[in-house]
């Protein structure tokens, strides 16, 4: 067997130690004679491997008493959509700030459903940074704000938790939550899809406050209502059991691990290899401002595009895979998740001085 370094940006990496334990478990669970993939989800044990998981997700991230952790399906494609269901009647506004590719997808689909509106937008710049906060506009009467902290594509990504002037804040973590300590209690609501941080794709994670519950429109399909789902305790129909598995061995991986402040550290060395690499050189670029660079997806440019081939086969012989940019920015792109060692980060490097070397 030979594994690959996979730099993807979506289903992405996952650590070893939760594939080989997934292995280990997959004929026969903990005795019950039969894969998860095989069990009911009422059944005991299906239920205790579901609290476990949730457990484990409060204990790394905190999550305070008052706000409900929700497992469901649909992506976070499905709370672009649930986001104004669930918090925002037809005719009332909702603040969203425009910092790349993943916003402009949330502030279309929420268009359908409410007055969305732009709070700020970096699009002028190319979306290489987040919008300053200090030329936000928030409609005092907007529902929610809502934030991508990590613009997956653009990797762009906000430095610290804005000041919002008391709304509700909304933010799609898709791809950088458990990548470091986050106050949970300075949001209404957190969602993510699990395919870059938390397991494989198809499950959806949703934190929200207790508070915010209740309020959905009266025509949100009971697919997508939070309310409903809280009280099924995410079981309202059959969830995503082996992903919310597979997302439980990951919590316990990090636990493991020493928890989000030693993944922050490791997160933060990787990015810091990476960049440190990129600046050095006048052969690489980065497009993003620095302040904003993201530590989970490093989008770099090369002096000649005309070489990106060449790198991206290289590379692939290197056994350093999934490089490519995004078809909208070009470029390459490393996705740097907390399954991506340092060890993978450190072999890209090496493998990018050799490349400039030898073309420069
Ligand atoms: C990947 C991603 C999405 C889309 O997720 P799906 O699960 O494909 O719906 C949305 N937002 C961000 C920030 C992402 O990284």
């Amino acid at each position: 067997m030979s594994r690959v370094y996979n730099f993807s940006a979506g289903p992405a990496a996952l650590p070893e130690a939760v594939l080989e334990r997934a292995r280990n478990e997959m004929l026969d669970y903990a005795g019950v004679g039969m894969s998860v993939m095989e069990m009911s989800h009422r059944s005991a044990a299906f239920i205790d491997i579901a609290s476990r998981a949730e457990t484990d997700l409060r204990e790394l991230l905190a999550i305070p008493d008052d706000y409900k952790v929700l497992f469901l399906q649909g992506g976070a494609t499905a709370q672009f959509a649930a986001v104004p269901l669930n918090l925002c009647a037809a005719d009332s506004a909702a603040a969203y700030v425009d910092s790349g590719y993943w916003s402009g997808k949330a502030i279309a689909e929420a268009g359908r459903f409410c007055r969305a509106t732009v709070a700020a937008s970096s699009k002028d710049s190319g979306h290489t940074s987040v919008p300053p906060r200090s030329e936000w506009s928030l409609p005092k009467d907007a529902s929610y704000l809502h934030i991508t902290p990590n613009e997956t594509i653009g990797g762009v990504a906000y430095d610290g938790i804005p000041e919002v002037d008391g709304l509700q804040l909304v933010a799609d973590y898709s791809s950088s939550i458990l990548a470091a300590p986050l106050d949970v209690s300075r949001f209404g609501v957190i969602y993510a899809g699990a395919q870059k941080n938390i397991g494989p794709a198809g499950l959806t994670l949703v934190i929200v406050r207790g508070d915010l519950l209740g309020r959905a429109r009266k025509d949100t399909p009971a697919s997508l209502d939070w309310t409903i789902a809280a009280e099924a305790d995410s079981m309202y129909n059959t969830p995503p059991t082996f992903a919310w598995y597979l997302a439980g061995l990951v919590f316990r991986w990090l636990k493991d691990l020493g928890g989000l402040e030693a993944m922050a550290e490791i997160n933060r060395r990787k990015a810091a290899t990476l960049y440190g690499a990129i600046d050095a050189s006048n052969f690489y670029a980065s497009p993003v401002a620095k302040a904003n660079r993201s530590w989970m997806n490093v989008p770099f440019t090369l002096a000649d595009p005309a070489l990106d081939k060449s790198f991206l086969d290289e590379a692939e012989t290197r056994g350093l895979t999934n490089l490519k940019g995004h078809r909208s920015v070009g470029g390459m792109r490393a996705s740097l998740y907390n399954a991506v060692s340092q060890e993978a980060v450190d072999a890209l490097v090496a493998f990018m001085h050799d490349f400039e070397r030898k073309h420069a």
